[in-house]
């Protein structure tokens, strides 16, 4: 049975840290598979549309996204392109409660990554999903929204 997780806010230092790829020797552990069901659990639980391994104080490459079309789960996601436009949307985190901001991403992107079996896979996204991947990589690079964020406020947002 999956767990929930405690998810930890800043200016907790994990937070803060560049994670680790995780090999796929790594990845078929019970561990790491059991660490990415446990986060699908707490991401729905929370409300969130995405969560970072390091928000639930794993330095690890490894993040789960809440589509419309159901749950992914991307180890080691990789941005292979990006498009050159750009859009100024309003995000939040699980990590920096009640606080929003306008930042500024890429609209479409081109993502690569393993999923839970191991898989190589490739992703199209654009809009929100594009967004959420943007944002959730950014954790692994130790980088919150707020870094980037204009506007920033106080209040209910989404969380990514
Ligand atoms: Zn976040």
């Amino acid at each position: 049975m999956a767990k929930i997780l405690t998810i930890l806010t800043i200016p907790n230092q994990i937070l803060r840290k560049k994670s680790e790829d995780v090999s796929s020797k790594k990845l078929a552990e019970k561990k790491l598979q059991a660490l990415a069901l446990n986060m699908v659990k707490t991401m729905k639980e929370r409300d969130g549309v995405g969560l970072a391994a390091p928000q639930v104080g794993e330095n690890i490459r490894l993040i789960t996204v809440n589509t419309k079309d159901g749950v992914l789960i991307l180890f080691n996601p990789k941005i292979t392109k990006n498009s050159f436009a750009k859009e100024w949307a309003e995000e939040g985190c699980l990590s920096v409660p009640g606080v929003y901001g306008k930042v500024r991403r890429n609209k479409k992107i081109n993502c690569v990554y393993f999923n839970i079996s191991g898989e190589k896979k490739k992703i199209s996204a654009e809009g929100l999903l594009a967004r959420v991947i943007q944002h959730e990589i950014d954790h692994l690079d130790g980088i919150l929204f707020i870094d980037k964020a204009k506007d920033i406020q106080k209040a209910d947002s989404i969380n990514l």
